[in-house]
């Protein structure tokens, strides 16, 4: 039962943002330097927010070679170079409107392992790099002389270095965008899911986790970005998820001797050094059905 200053104004919005990760954020912020005016809340089901934004592997990254080798096979050559472009231009917008710091971005490059069967892609890599000149100026791949001073196993047989590759804190982004979108007076709900949408009404129907019942909100505009859950509001909607596994080492006692972002198997498995700890994660591609799912738990056959 909410009073009628609580229904004045905490339930009336212009835009009614689901999901507070790097879209729901960005997409609030965006709107509100349009329409600086505007009243926007944002709804989180978590107590922070809780999807891929947060969890994931911190690469500021836009593809390894064989990853965009593999791209031509079901996109076309424009396709492939547009998402590039957006994937890179947009990594330097972040840098340039918050700063390197803030973000803990790296420029420490990206290296893609190759193990014999994949040796072919350096036949191609001159190609892309000329493909990829209307972005960079300059030749993105090169091939690494001294493999031998990272300390791989013999099964490396050549590594793909690419000089414009870095790295971040995901979650010290995501708190950057958060704190624009405090600044902008942009309301954020978290541990509020949201369960249903009339599009027809404009009602956003959310769980109250504090009274376990349902408020009506209201909103001119609603734009879902929860990733992945998507479906859950929109059920018409052509998409699978691709659930993800990232694992971090405790601290090492030795140090690990190399840094940069590392990419294996078209960039489906990656690492990186996180302090002294060693960042493990991906390899979707071993087990693609069981990846289709919502639930966080982590597959043992990954994990192996
Ligand atoms: C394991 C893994 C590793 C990755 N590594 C990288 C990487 O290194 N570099 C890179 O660039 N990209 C990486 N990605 C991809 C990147 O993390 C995502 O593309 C990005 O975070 C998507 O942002 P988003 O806002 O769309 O989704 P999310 O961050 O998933 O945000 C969706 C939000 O919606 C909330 N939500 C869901 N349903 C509801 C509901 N009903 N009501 C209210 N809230 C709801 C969720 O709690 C979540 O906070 C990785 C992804 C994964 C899974």
């Amino acid at each position: 039962m909410f009073s009628y200053w609580e229904k004045k104004n905490f339930l009336k919005y212009d835009v009614l943002v689901v999901g507070a990760g790097f879209v729901g954020l960005s997409t609030a912020i965006h709107f509100s330097r349009k329409h600086p005016k505007s009243k926007i809340l944002i709804l989180e089901q978590g107590v922070f927010p809780s999807g891929a934004s947060t969890k994931n592997a911190g690469f500021a990254c836009f593809g390894s070679l064989t990853e965009l080798l593999d791209d031509f096979w079901h996109m076309t050559s424009e396709e492939v170079l547009e998402l590039v472009n957006k994937r890179y231009q947009g990594l330097q917008k972040i840098r340039k409107e918050f700063g390197d710091q803030p973000i803990a971005y790296r420029p420490n490059k990206g290296f893609e392992l190759l193990a014999e069967e994949q040796l072919t892609c350096l036949d191609r890599m001159d190609e892309i790099n000329r493909f990829l000149k209307p972005v960079f100026k300059k030749p993105v791949f090169s091939l690494v002389k001294k493999k031998k001073s990272f300390g791989f196993s013999e099964q490396i047989k050549a590594i793909v270095q690419n000089d414009y590759e870095g790295e971040l804190d995901p979650a010290q982004y995501l708190q950057e965008l958060w704190r624009e979108a405090g600044k902008r007076g942009i309301k954020i709900l978290t541990g509020t899911p949201v369960e249903r949408i009339d599009q027809e009404s404009g009602a956003v129907f959310a769980r109250n986790t504090f009274s376990d019942s349902l408020i009506e909100f209201q909103a001119n505009q609603v734009a879902i970005c929860t990733n992945a859950f998507s479906k859950k509001l929109l059920p018409d909607l052509d998409l699978e998820p691709g659930r993800g596994l990232v694992m971090t080492s405790k601290e090492l006692d030795f140090k690990i001797p190399w840094k940069g972002t590392f990419h294996l198997d078209k960039g489906y498995v990656y690492f990186r050094k996180v302090g002294n700890r060693l960042l493990l994660g991906g390899a979707r591609n071993s087990d693609f059905e069981g990846e289709k799912t919502l639930e966080a738990q982590v597959n043992p056959k990954i994990k192996a």
